[in-house]
């Protein structure tokens, strides 16, 4: 298991706290997606976001959603994620290349723009849950953590990253999450926020060779830390022919006969994991038949 989240509690339960490692999860989205540095950055950064966010939810089908539609170069990005700690995602423009930004780091915000970030939670029930609001940085941890407040109500702090190595594969990936529960003292927010002011970025502490459950920590030091749970992450799309069949079918019969009309192979593309379904003309004919 290389990639994993790591789920803990301090302070008798008024905090609760999460953090990653997506090394290997980053990677695989930028093979996958032949991703730019900054993108890889951009997308990494909200696939591990995705990643804790998921793990959240209850039921074994629910499936969260992080969009973010920017003006930025690089479009828009998208994640799902699930209970079980599988995250998909992809970026509308994967190659975008800028400048570094003044700190010399990966100009996401630039990439990203100003926008939105839409949070979506399908938990089964006729509506799900949509939650939406302006970008703050385009940095994405900011804007989660803008989210968290405004949104859900939820104080929390989202610190993300992605270290890229220079032959432009991901070095580190990662993030923490902490949210404060509705009765959390003062000492508790003071200490957690001396314990924030005393650590660097998640990708330097990842570097020096820290695990998550380090991390988590020195971020929840003095306020005895439960560590509850490991669950395993990594990058998973379960798309199939029979999912892609039923897509084409959804479509409407006309239509699928105007493609058989045509005699030509129709190419389906996954946006997630850039597979390529191809059907036949007569394969579409026997679809007709069973719509
Ligand atoms: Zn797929």
């Amino acid at each position: 298991m290389s990639d994993y989240i790591v789920r803990a509690t301090a302070a008798d339960a008024q905090v609760r706290a999460f953090a990653c490692t997506t090394r290997d999860t980053v990677e695989t989205a930028r093979d996958i997606h032949h991703l730019s540095p900054v993108v890889t950055a951009a997308l990494g950064r909200l696939l591990s976001a995705g990643a804790m966010m998921g793990i959240t939810l209850k039921g074994e089908r629910d499936l969260l959603t992080l969009q973010i539609r920017g003006e930025g170069p690089v479009r828009g990005l998208l994640v799902t994620a699930d209970a079980g700690g599988q995250v998909k995602g992809y970026a509308n423009v994967p190659d975008v290349i800028l400048p570094a930004n003044a700190r010399g780091k990966l100009d996401v915000s630039g990439a990203v723009g100003p926008g939105i970030l839409c949070i979506t939670k399908d938990m089964g029930l006729k509506e799900p849950y949509v939650g939406q609001i302006a970008l703050q940085t385009g940095e994405i941890a900011e804007d989660l953590t803008y989210y968290f407040a405004v949104s859900e109500q939820i104080p929390s702090t989202v610190g993300l990253g992605v270290l890229m190595n220079r032959d432009n594969t991901v070095a580190q990936a990662g993030g923490f999450l902490i949210q404060l529960m509705p009765f959390a003292g003062d000492d508790v927010i003071t200490r957690l926020e001396e314990n924030l002011a005393g650590i660097s970025s998640v990708t330097q502490l990842l570097s020096e060779g820290r695990t998550p459950e380090q991390i988590l920590g020195q971020l929840l030091d003095g306020m005895n830390p439960e560590m509850n749970e490991i669950i395993p992450t990594g990058y998973y799309c379960n798309c199939s022919r029979q999912k892609v069949e039923k897509a084409l079918i959804s479509v409407g019969k006309k239509e699928l006969k105007d493609m058989i009309a045509e005699e030509k192979d129709v190419e389906l593309n996954c946006h997630f994991c850039n597979k390529n379904y191809v059907f036949k003309p007569e394969e579409l004919k026997i679809l007709v038949k069973n719509a």
